[in-house]
Parts: C-alpha cells; sequence; structure tokens
C-alpha cells in the first residue's frame, strides 16, 4: 500500500507515520516544515519504504498512491493564529487539492478534523450530530471555520464524484514528540513544571478539556481509513474530562519540582467545556482509549525531561 501522510513532519504526523511503516505500508511524508520539524522523523529516514517531500499542500501535487492521510494544518492555537491567512488556505485550498489528487489516482482519503469545529459547545458532551456553536469572525476561526470547510469538501467531492472519503474529529491529544515551543496546554505544563517555573493559567483554569495519549489516538485513526462502509465524522477522543486546574496539579506532581500557579486572562473565544462522545467509535471502529492522563502525562514529561537535558538519554 503506497500512503501519502501530509503533515507528516509534525506532532501527530511523525507518530503516524511509524505505525505505518511497522504495518508495511510504502510512506511519502509530505510537510513544509512550518510547524513540523526533520528531528521528528529522523529515526525513520533510513527505513527503505519511508520517503520525505517537502512541498505546501496549498499547491497541487500528483502522485501514484492508494490512501492520503490529510493532516497538514498547524493545531496549536499559537501555531494557526500566527498566520490566520495561510492557516484558512492550508485547509481550504489544501483540502481541495488533496480530493482532486484523491479523485484523480483513485486513493481513499482522510482528513484530521478537530473537536473545534463545535466550538465553544452548547451540548454536552459533543456528540457527531451536533453542528457546533462557533464564531465565524473571532481569532479561531481560520482553523475552525477552515476545517469546517474542509469537512464540508470532503463530504462534497464524496457526494459529487464518489471519492472515497473519512473524517476524524480529534479531540486534545498529547505525548512524546510534541515540541517544546508548540504552545498548547499539556507541553507548555509539562515543560514548566520541569524547569520549576510557574505555570500560566488563562482564566480561572476551571475549563475542561479531554485529553487523549498519542498511540489511542493513532489507533484510532488508522482504524478508521481502513473501515470499511463508513465515512464519518466520527469522534476520536478520551471522554475522560478534567479542568485545567487539574491538569497544572497533576503535572506538578509528576515532575515534582514544586511550581506554582500564575493566572492570565482568558484567551477570546476559549471553549469553556469539551469532551467527546464516542458511542460511535466504540461501535463502528471497535475504539476506545486505553491510556490515562496520569500514565500518558508522565510519559509524555520523561520525554521533556530528555529534551531539556534533565537526564542522560
Ligand atoms: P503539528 O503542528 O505538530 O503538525 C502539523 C504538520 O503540518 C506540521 O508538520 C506542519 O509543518 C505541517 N503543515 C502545516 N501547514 C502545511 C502546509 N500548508 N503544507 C504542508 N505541510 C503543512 O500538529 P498536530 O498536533 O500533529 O496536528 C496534526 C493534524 O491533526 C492537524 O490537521 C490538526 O488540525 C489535527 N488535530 C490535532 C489535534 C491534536 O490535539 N494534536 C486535535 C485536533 C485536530
Ligand atoms: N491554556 C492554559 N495555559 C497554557 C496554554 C493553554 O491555561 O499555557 C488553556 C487554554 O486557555 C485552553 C486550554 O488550556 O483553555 C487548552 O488550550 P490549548 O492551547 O492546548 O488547546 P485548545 O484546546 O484551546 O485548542
Amino acid at each position: 500500500m503506497q500512503t501519502l501522510v501530509t503533515g507528516g513532519a509534525g506532532f501527530l504526523g511523525s507518530h503516524l507515520c511509524e505505525r505505518l511503516l511497522k504495518d508495511g505500508h510504502e510512506v511519502i511524508c509530505l510537510d513544509n516544515f512550518y510547524s513540523g520539524r526533520r528531528a521528528n522523523i529522523a529515526h525513520l529516514r533510513s527505513h527503505p519504504n519511508f520517503e520525505v517531500i517537502r512541498h505546501d499542500i496549498v499547491s497541487p501535487i500528483l502522485l501514484e498512491v492508494d490512501r492520503i492521510y490529510s493532516l497538514a494544518c498547524p493545531a496549536s492555537p499559537v501555531h494557526y493564529q500566527y498566520n490566520p491567512v495561510k492557516t484558512i488556505k492550508t485547509s481550504v485550498m489544501g483540502t481541495i487539492n488533496m480530493l482532486g489528487l484523491a479523485k484523480r489516482v483513485k486513493a481513499r482519503i482522510l482528513l484530521a478534523s478537530t473537536s473545534e469545529v463545535y466550538g465553544d459547545p452548547q451540548e454536552h458532551p459533543q456528540r457527531e450530530t451536533y453542528w457546533g456553536h462557533v464564531n465565524p469572525i473571532g481569532v479561531r476561526s481560520c482553523y475552525d471555520e477552515g476545517k469546517r470547510v474542509a469537512e464540508c469538501l470532503m463530504m462534497d467531492y464524496h457526494r459529487q464524484n464518489n471519492v472515497d472519503i473519512r473524517i476524524v474529529r480529534i479531540f486534545n491529544t498529547y505525548g512524546p514528540r510534541m515540541a517544546i515551543d508548540d504552545g498548547r496546554v499539556v507541553s507548555n505544563f509539562c515543560v514548566a513544571a520541569l524547569r520549576g517555573e510557574d505555570l500560566e493559567i488563562h482564566g480561572d483554569g476551571r475549563q475542561t478539556r479531554s485529553f487523549a495519549y498519542v498511540d489511542d489516538l493513532i489507533d484510532g485513526m488508522v482504524r478508521m481509513m481502513e473501515t470499511e462502509g463508513i465515512t464519518g465524522p466520527i469522534n476520536i477522543g478520551n471522554p475522560d474530562e478534567f479542568t485545567i486546574l487539574e491538569l497544572a496539579s497533576m503535572a506538578i506532581e509528576i515532575a515534582g519540582t514544586g511550581s506554582k500557579l500564575k493566572f492570565s486572562p482568558t484567551r477570546p473565544d476559549d471553549p469553556m467545556r469539551r469532551r467527546p462522545d464516542i458511542t460511535l467509535a466504540r461501535k463502528y471502529l471497535n475504539w476506545q482509549p486505553k491510556t490515562p492522563l496520569k500514565v500518558g502525562l508522565a510519559a509524555t514529561i520523561e520525554h521533556f525531561r530528555k529534551q531539556l537535558g534533565l537526564v542522560p538519554g
């Protein structure tokens, strides 16, 4: 199987490339290295079935492939808000280009969509039937609306051109290989706790997220791609819900450095509650997460301990 992974040098993409190589695929990793890093895929470079292409999906590309995992898009608010016009171009033009490719070479394509399509949700937990509560003109909309258009494009290419599609809505995922400067809450808290610095809480910290460990998430994504007769969207995430304060205490406890908290203003349009309903993933993919937050967080903290040079290795 020839498999294209766009965004393959990013956090999730690099884990996905690794998993697909293990499963015996020939993998083409395509990335423009905006938020991805060569270091994430350095250990795969010598694999005979692995290839890397530096390319920006805003421009079309022609490749002979059987599967396309469409992950290219910055995912951390810090990164996607840095150049918002580029972010929405990546989701809209990039998805059109990948769907055009899928149509032409008759490949199956999976879109890495997001819980952000639910915006600041007024239904809890979020089921796939919920249409969401998104501010169309806010600072998060380049990402949220970009992904909503990407989902729309997937469905229209499916209905109009019979393209074989899969859509997964990914909820907050964390784990080893997140960049130190990624800017998302788990990496920020792990790095600050290990350095003994204050953990910065936006708002009062009572907002919630449900955190999935990367290995669980990748397994769900691969199951979705290889399950026949479904298009999605299907939520993939861990339904255990935590406040940001709870996450901070856990990170401090595991790191064991006695860091304190500092509070700053709430970010604009910050979703207040987020938790996936994973009934569909359980039913159609026979999938559910296996890794509790405490276990996954400990593994992630070990990763950052090494990255920061705090232990040999
Ligand atoms: P990431 O920022 O680590 O990875 C994104 C990758 O895409 C990077 O390697 C980046 O360089 C590449 N990229 C960005 N724009 C590109 C372009 N125009 N052309 C080619 N490559 C480009 O983020 P991640 O956490 O690995 O997320 C991967 C995907 O999963 C994204 O589409 C994201 O929206 C989705 N997702 C992730 C999460 C999560 O919690 N990690 C949650 C929901 C959705
Ligand atoms: N957050 C925080 N401190 C940080 C980074 C994030 O308190 O250093 C909060 C943020 O306001 C949000 C939650 O943690 O409520 C998750 O933020 P993240 O950027 O990881 O992703 P989001 O789910 O908002 O896209």
